[in-house]
């Protein structure tokens, strides 16, 4: 056994105030991987050569531990890769590209403390972008946006502000601002210091710093009306009150602005500088009876995610962890608080893509993945000596619903197992009903495409082939034991349950649930949290 102390002089609070805890959003393809990479090789990846691979295995390092997301071209899994930058530490949550896997991101985004919002230039604010908007107001997280993509053709910078100042209501506080229009980046006005940084183009954008800092007379002699016109429109940003505001930018009133194009690192050191300097660090996060549990306090932390099947020679379930308060210590046997049982931590691990290697010390604003961790079920709390519940997470309103059957009446202890555990990871919602037994449960998702991922998980990962019968229904809503006969007496509609006991009932229409509603005003109807925000 070793003798070294396990904890460092300064403990939690010190650690965490060094922590930068953010994920990465966008609408898919506006360059959310490619800004990872270039995040990732600007600083030092703690402990880990190569763990973000260059361009060419790039699709291979983060997502394909499933065939199916080989096939698709799409990143379903979702993990933390973290790096030191200057004298912090950076955890940056990964997130799924597709709009189906929804309901995922919008789980990473309960862990973190900021989230960095990805626009493409040319296309501004896209779908997913105004719903990534929605969650972190609704969640408070504040945001720092980056306009990707500024090498290539686009649109204004100034209709870009305006555009984010009228659709989410945001008032945009840009920190540099663009030198040449989109398509011709010559570099940034930094608005902080009024200095020029010049975009210097590498081969492939291969190298660090495509950058050179230059005082604004340099800047004018060398870019001429490029230069004056960042100068002028950055004079009238000012004049109409968009200057970074360290409170309001917390309270989610603004929005920091970055100029940026990823994939030639252009602005991503300005990125990092950001986030180290105005993003949060983590804080006491609050229970369920609403006492904020303080960072000094015995470890705890809350499970966020959780995945199985990532490695097809390691049938293994990671559960990962956001950690809140206290120290973590690999080793270490803490409470599962659902169930009271104690947990061994032996196996933790930091995982990005398929990159794994064993965490001996965590602190408040880090992620751990815990391995083996076929107890843990998403929201769950994980604590030492001082017992504390975080709240459960939000699940969703689904909006598509099938009967699922194991094609092999042979199987049914696989399939039953199957069910579980995609339950209990998130992947699906599963609601059961007396009527409909429990060979042939009721699947319900958010996106369709989750409904792909059970389908190949029950057949490869559990060996029970699984047949699915959609259902005609678009609409749940909660309800209570009370009002299930009521419910159940008309047509265009059933009741089931979740896994937690809580009643759903599920209409084919809006309109057939308005009506029930008006008939039968007693009964309890109230609405779910809407993914579609
Ligand atoms: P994601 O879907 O958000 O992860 O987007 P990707 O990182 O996969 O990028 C989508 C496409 O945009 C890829 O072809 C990238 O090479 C390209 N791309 C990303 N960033 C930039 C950029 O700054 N400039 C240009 N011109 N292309 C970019």
């Amino acid at each position: 056994m070793s003798a070294e102390p396990l904890t460092v002089a300064g403990g939690a609070r010190v650690e965490a105030a060094r922590r930068r805890t953010f994920a990465v959003i966008s609408h898919p393809d506006a360059g959310k991987s490619t800004l990872t990479e270039a995040l990732a090789l600007h600083a030092r990846v703690i402990g880990r050569a190569g763990a973000v691979h260059g361009k060419a295995g790039r699709r291979g390092t983060v997502s394909d531990w499933m065939d199916l997301e080989k096939a698709r071209g799409i990143s379903i899994t979702s993990a933390a890769l973290q790096f030191e930058y200057r004298d912090a530490v950076i955890n940056l949550l990964d997130t799924p590209g597709h709009a189906d896997f929804s309901e995922d991101t919008y789980r990473v985004l309960t862990a973190v403390d900021a989230a960095v919002m990805l626009i493409d230039a040319a296309k501004g604010l896209e779908t997913q972008t105004m719903k990534l908007f929605a969650v972190c107001r609704h969640r408070g997280i504040p945001v720092i946006t980056v306009v990707n993509k500024w090498d290539r053709p686009g649109k204004d910078a100034l209709e870009l502000m305006d555009e984010v100042s009228e659709r989410t209501g945001l008032t945009p506080t840009p920190l540099t601002w663009p030198v040449g229009i989109a398509g011709d980046f010559r570099g940034v006005l930094d608005r902080t210091d009024g200095t020029y940084r010049r975009f210097t183009r590498t081969a492939g954008g291969a190298t660090i710093a495509p950058e050179e800092g230059l005082p604004a007379g340099a800047a004018e002699a060398r870019e001429g009306e490029e230069w004056t016109r960042a100068v002028e429109e950055s004079d009238l940003l000012a004049a109409t009150g968009a200057a970074h505001d360290q409170e309001l930018f917390l309270d989610g009133v603004t929005t920091p602005v970055l100029f940026a194009s990823a994939v030639s690192n252009f602005g991503v050191g300005a990125l990092l500088d950001t986030l180290v300097d105005l993003a949060p660090p983590p804080a006491p996060r609050p229970a369920a009876d609403g006492a904020a549990r303080d960072l000094d306090a015995p470890f705890s932390a809350f499970v966020f995610k959780v995945q199985s099947g990532m490695d097809a020679a390691h049938r293994d379930r990671l559960a990962y962890i956001r950690i809140c308060s206290g120290v973590f210590e690999r080793g270490m046997v803490v409470t599962h608080g659902r169930t009271g049982r104690p947990f061994a931590t032996k196996y933790a691990q930091q995982v990005f893509g398929r990159e794994r290697e064993s965490v001996d010390l965590a602190y408040p604003g880090d992620v751990v993945g815990l391995v083996n961790a076929s107890a843990l079920g998403v929201g769950d709390t994980l604590y030492a000596d001082v017992p504390v519940t975080y709240p459960p997470l939000t699940t969703f309103a689904p909006e598509h619903f099938a009967v699922v059957r194991s094609r092999e009446t042979a199987k049914h202890k696989q399939f039953r197992r199957g069910i579980e555990q995609l339950d209990s990871e998130g992947v699906v919602q599963v609601l059961r009903s007396d009527r409909r037994g429990d060979q042939a449960p009721v699947l319900a998702v958010v996106g369709p495409m989750q409904f792909e991922v059970a389908t190949h998980r029950m057949e490869h990962e559990f060996g029970a082939p699984v047949h699915l019968e959609p259902l005609g229904y678009s609409l749940a809503m909660r309800t209570d034991a009370e009002s299930v006969a009521g419910i159940t007496a008309s047509s265009g509609t059933e009741v089931v349950q979740r896994s937690n006991g809580e009643f759903l009932a599920l209409f084919t229409t809006k309109w057939v649930m308005r009506v029930l509603r008006e008939n039968k005003p007693h009964l309890t109807l109230e609405p779910l949290v809407a993914a579609q925000l």
